[in-house]
């Protein structure tokens, strides 16, 4: 908690009741905004909508959480602080789970095929989970 008001601070935000108890329900399971909010609401916290949205919005600009949007379109947040990885989510259910991959021959053929100084990539699975198939 000291770490991100720091970093709150440097971009001259505050480290308001609402951002905190926002951040504290933050995972490194990825969450949709909805799942954020039944969270905040299990504990009692009433947080509307377009304040969620709008301090996941900032968390990301400051590189504390990691978005990713899915086919669905919803975007998914979890925190930022772990290795580069991927995701593979479940066709029925939605469930959501890690994948690290080791893509330096991909990444090295990504370069070498194109003529674009590759800097960035989006590469998401899908299938079904160990609860539906
Ligand atoms: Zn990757
Ligand atoms: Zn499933
Ligand atoms: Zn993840």
């Amino acid at each position: 908690m000291v770490e991100i008001k720091k970093q709150l601070a440097a971009k001259g935000y505050r480290l308001t009741k609402p951002r905190q108890e926002i951040f504290a329900s933050l995972d490194h399971e990825p969450q949709s905004v909805l799942q954020i909010i039944e969270k905040l609401k299990k504990k009692n916290i009433k947080i509307d909508k377009v304040t969620v949205y709008r301090t996941l919005a900032s968390f990301v600009e400051l590189k504390l959480i990691e978005e990713t949007q899915f086919k669905n379109k919803i975007s998914v947040y979890e925190l930022a602080d772990h290795q580069h990885h991927h995701h593979v989510q479940c066709e029925k259910c939605g469930k959501i789970e890690d994948i690290c991959l080791d893509e330096k021959l991909l990444i090295q053929a990504a370069k070498k095929n194109s003529s674009f100084q590759i800097k960035s990539h989006h590469l998401e699975f899908f299938g079904l989970c160990k609860k539906c198939h």
